[in-house]
């Protein structure tokens, strides 16, 4: 079966989708991203999403490629002639094509804009054993809520995780405290039971599995703060795990080598995954 990907207006082979040289995505990483996740063939939290792909082009002053409701049926086209069920939607607005200056075009560009989607195994209720985190020094810029596909941090973070046997990079900021993963948000449950992540602000991406599992700890009444956190409280925390649209809620049970723990799974992120699962299964904004 043919796999589509769309470009700028057209519905094309994957192989052959091709984006001009002097887009500025290309040359100057002058764009923004979403990932949704699918499962069983509905997409969770498109709503929370597509807000946030509006926020990000908004703080970068880039607008909109297509209309809203255009960018939901160009989804939903893509999704059925992909014949996706589980996986996920990547989305991309760069500036557009322009002469190389690093200013803004002065005259007007046409942003633009690419979508594919990837099949993965359908996620389930069982974590599985859990993964291995690695800290990394934070070393990016100063707007992380924006979700840019400037990512050179975050993949060498990334890379120095997996060569030392990880599947996530911890990022430390100066104070010795986690801000979030290289590509998902970080949780610990202390000792006292009670779940923590980092407040957002400028320093992370307010992830939107972070924002649902805010609302599913709140219908199950779990104690949640959002704070800093240390590498080493992370280290002598009950349990830990990390958010993302396409790990949804994944248990961390080593950290720089060290167990947390006993190094098995514990019960509030088995809980919080099977909770969040059931959300992505109905497809409905939890209140
Ligand atoms: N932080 C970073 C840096 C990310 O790249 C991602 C993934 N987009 C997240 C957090 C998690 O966000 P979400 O839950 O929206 O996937």
């Amino acid at each position: 079966m043919a796999r589509y990907a769309y470009v700028n207006g057209r519905y094309v082979d994957h192989r052959e989708a091709r984006v001009h040289i002097e887009d500025r995505g290309y040359q100057l990483a002058d764009g923004v991203y979403e990932v949704v996740g699918v499962r069983d063939g509905r997409l969770i939290d498109e709503t929370l999403h597509i807000d946030r792909l509006d926020r990000s082009l908004r703080e970068l002053r880039i607008s909109w490629p297509v209309s809203r409701a255009a960018l939901g049926f160009i989804i939903r086209e893509l999704m059925r002639r992909n014949r996706l069920r589980d996986g996920l939607i990547y989305m991309q607005v760069t500036r557009g094509v322009a002469r190389r200056d690093h200013a803004f075009p002065t005259l007007p560009v046409r942003p633009a804009l690419v979508l594919t989607t990837k099949n993965t195994k359908r996620a389930d209720a069982d974590p599985g054993p859990g993964i291995a985190v690695k800290s990394h020094p934070d070393i990016r810029w100063g707007r992380c809520d924006i979700k840019t596909v400037a990512l050179l941090p975050n993949v060498l973070a990334k890379q120095a995780a997996r060569e030392n046997g990880a599947y996530e990079a911890w990022l430390i900021d100066a104070d010795g405290c986690v801000t979030e993963g290289a590509s998902t948000n970080a949780w610990i449950v202390t000792a006292d039971g009670e779940l923590v992540t980092r407040q957002t602000d400028k320093g992370i991406l307010a992830g939107i599995t972070r924002q649902t599992l805010k609302s599913l700890c709140n219908v199950l009444q779990l104690k949640l703060v959002e704070r800093p956190f240390s590498l080493g409280e992370a280290k002598l925390a009950q349990e830990a795990f990390i958010t993302s649209a396409t790990s949804f809620v994944t248990p961390v049970v080593k950290i720089d080598g060290e167990t947390v723990n006993d190094g098995r799974v514990g019960p509030v992120a088995r809980r919080l995954r099977e909770e969040y699962v059931r959300f992505a299964a109905a497809g409905e904004p939890v209140t």
